[in-house]
């Protein structure tokens, strides 16, 4: 096939042309023209969450993960105590790197099936005051259940703890206000919803906290404070950047900025969730979790209680149509992922669903055709 596949994962993504074409450069890191991209994404990441004044952003570079470890490493003080809400893969990676980062980590377990409870969590606060930082997934990727993030920004303020939130697979498309929602530290990556291409996090801090981070960080390259005063001094960054995913992710903020921002990115990936979710009804399969928890991101869905059925030959099926899909993270029932995210309407999600209707048919599974 000479054309790129549909991506339907938690990313990479499907990217426009435009954003492609803006790599087809060369950048000194050094140079002006280059200082004055990273200043404009940050001033534009800034944008996105009305944090200008309140909040700073610290890129970095790595996926997703290498930013969630430095937010941890730089705001954590080495004897603070991190509460991981955890209802999935995400939070138990969370809880992880903490461990490893030689934070005490504590979990407070929920099913992955449900939300995490805000409730819960001021129930456990009042009566262990050593936690110094909750950790939040906003949008949990193993399942795509959506947590209640104002909810439980509103329990941590009113304990005194610091907030880390996990927003990677929601930022841009789901709402986040830095000025309504307190929160320490806030992560996302180039290569989620803004739709840029993988290979750089950021990390919003909140101003007041900023200073208190100095010298938390037992690593060098992971420390954000570090990072963001050099850049602040410099204009560059620490270490070499990323100059092409930048670039990209300049040019993929342009066009989210055109669509219309995070309201426009929300209705068009909840088209997608819907047309995906309805085409797959049709066909009698069925997503993991209820209606209300379902973020427009990434929904899980029951693989078919059939014989014939192997991951591996149903993917191996979409693909030779045009589409990747995402294995599914969970131990106990065989499911599947399907992205809604990237640059793709209800086009692509509508071919993606008679691509999948025709792969189980040739794998002789019945499903009822839609009419
Ligand atoms: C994608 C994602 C990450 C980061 O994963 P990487 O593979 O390191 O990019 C972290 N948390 C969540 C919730 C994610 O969806």
């Amino acid at each position: 096939m000479d054309r790129d596949p549909i991506l339907l994962t938690p990313g990479p993504l499907t990217t426009t042309l435009r954003t492609k074409t803006a790599m087809l450069r060369d950048w000194g890191s050094w140079d002006a023209d280059f200082i004055a991209v990273t200043a404009r994404v940050r001033a534009r990441l800034l944008d996105i969450v009305s944090g200008q004044g309140s909040h700073v952003v610290v890129p970095l570079q790595g996926s997703g993960t290498f930013s969630v470890e430095a937010a941890v490493a730089t705001l954590v003080p080495r004897d603070g105590h991190v509460l991981v809400l955890d209802n999935g893969a995400y939070c138990k990676r969370a809880a992880k790197l903490s461990q490893m980062m030689g934070r005490r980590a504590s979990v407070m377990a929920f099913a992955e099936d449900q939300a995490v409870s805000a409730a819960a969590l001021d129930a456990r606060l009042q009566v262990d005051a050593s936690v110094t930082h909750v950790i939040l997934i906003h949008c949990e990727t193993g399942t795509g259940v959506e947590n209640p993030l104002a909810a439980v920004a509103a329990v941590c303020q009113r304990h005194g703890k610091g907030l880390i939130v996990d927003a990677m697979s929601s930022f841009a498309a789901l709402p986040i206000d830095a000025a309504a929602l307190r929160f320490d530290a806030l992560v996302a990556a180039s290569g989620k919803c803004l739709e840029g291409v993988p290979g750089m996090g950021f990390v919003f801090i909140r101003k007041e906290v900023l200073d208190g981070c100095a010298g938390n960080s037992q690593s060098l390259a992971m420390d954000l404070h570090d990072q963001h005063t050099y850049m602040e001094r410099t204009g560059q960054w620490r270490f070499t950047p990323p100059t092409h995913v930048v670039v990209a992710l300049d040019e993929a903020i342009s066009q989210f900025i055109e669509e219309g921002g995070q309201p426009a990115r929300l209705a068009r990936y909840s088209d997608n969730c819907r047309t995906l979710i309805d085409g797959l009804g049709a066909l009698g399969l069925r997503p993991f979790l209820a209606p209300d928890l379902q973020a427009p991101i990434i929904v899980t869905v029951h693989a078919p209680a059939h014989p014939a059925y192997s991951f591996k030959r149903f993917y191996d099926g979409a693909k030779a149509r045009g589409f990747l899909l995402y294995p599914g993270k969970l131990t106990e029932v065989e499911t599947f992922r399907v992205g809604c995210i990237g640059a793709i309407s209800r086009r692509e999600m509508a071919l993606a669903v008679s691509a999948i209707a025709d792969t189980l048919r040739e794998m002789g599974i019945d499903c009822h055709a839609a009419p």
